[in-house]
């Protein structure tokens, strides 16, 4: 079954949302330049290097601009 979503901030849209998929690239900068120096596909991470851990999906509220994870949104949408 999908997720009914409802902002958590203006509690009145429960309809009109922009979807935000987190694409990942992992990334060494030079820190002087800011120059791009290595780009890590995310299974040959550097060991000190986390892998992203965040959420996947991200919502915003097009009505209010809000931006959260979307079980925020889907947590919300399941009240009342
Ligand atoms: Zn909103």
């Amino acid at each position: 079954m999908s997720l009914r979503y409802r902002c958590p901030n203006c509690k009145t849209n429960k309809t009109r949302f922009n979807l935000l998929e987190q694409v990942v690239h992992p990334v060494k900068k030079d820190p002087q330049s800011g120059d791009i120096i290595q780009e890590y596909q995310s299974e040959q991470l550097e060991p000190f290097h986390l892998a992203y851990t965040g959420p996947s999906l991200r919502v915003q509220c097009a009505a209010c601009g809000l931006i959260e994870a979307e079980k925020t949104f889907a947590a919300y949408g399941e009240l009342n």
